[in-house]
């Protein structure tokens, strides 16, 4: 398998021919190489919704299924990639979460 011509787009920052897949994890969008290969570590497959999801193979789930096809992801490959942000304060899981006044 291979993606479909409609799912490959180019990435903004090296023009690589790219499909964007919904990680089956946690539902975000990631850049694939839109070439399978075999070196990749993670399985592409488009659902019946027509949106392409992707999977990390790894040692509980190998192998690629009828399907799929095996990628990398385009983050590994990008010969252009964005700079690194790791002087960025981490996400706080406390957002939202106010602390109440005490009342009496
Ligand atoms: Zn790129």
């Amino acid at each position: 398998m291979r993606p479909s011509s409609h799912h490959v787009t180019r990435c903004r920052r090296c023009h690589a021919a790219i499909c964007w897949a919904l990680t089956s994890a946690n539902g975000r969008r990631q850049p694939v190489d839109a070439e399978p290969t075999a070196e990749g570590n993670l399985a592409v497959m488009q659902g019946a919704d027509g949106v392409l999801y992707v999977r990390a193979v790894t040692v509980a789930r190998p192998g690629i299924r009828p399907g799929e096809w095996q990628a990398m992801p385009h983050h590994a490959t990008c010969s252009n990639p964005p700079p690194r942000r790791s002087a960025r304060t981490p996400e706080r899981s406390t957002v939202g979460v106010r602390p109440v006044p005490w009342q009496r």
